[in-house]
């Protein structure tokens, strides 16, 4: 696993096909992923801003309940491997190192639906 990427799941209902089946979350620098690993479902956060110490800052505003998880990664700030605070909503997506508390922003930005991978750029986005 590269510094900075996060791979992780998360298990509740698919807001596209209504599965309970794990919803696959892929975060590199650039962007991050969350994908249906039933429908295939993707929807894609684009880096807004990131800042270091700051806590209480995030904005739960969402249309179905905010996931929060605990992945462990390696900090692209502190380049300690541990926690960090994984937070998933419908409009933003945040990860923050529990170590030096560096934060990454993410915004929504589009959602496709079917397979693609992160690295490819010939997906058919359906912008929202
Ligand atoms: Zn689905
Ligand atoms: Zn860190």
């Amino acid at each position: 696993m590269k510094t900075g990427f996060i791979y992780t799941k998360y298990k509740t209902d698919c807001y596209h096909c209504h599965v309970d089946a794990d919803q696959v979350i892929k975060v590199v620098p650039q962007q991050a992923q969350v994908i249906c690993s039933n429908c295939g479902a993707t929807r894609v956060f684009i880096p807004r801003i990131h800042e270091v110490g700051t806590t209480g800052s995030f904005t739960p505003i969402s249309c179905y309940d905010v996931w929060n998880l605990e992945p462990t990664a390696e900090c692209r700030n502190c380049h300690t491997t541990g926690i960090h605070d994984l937070f998933v909503g419908c409009n933003h997506f945040t990860v923050r190192c529990r170590n030096c508390g560096f934060t990454q922003f993410y915004k929504f930005n589009l959602q496709y639906i079917g397979k693609c991978d992160i690295e490819e750029e010939n997906c058919d986005p359906v912008i929202r």
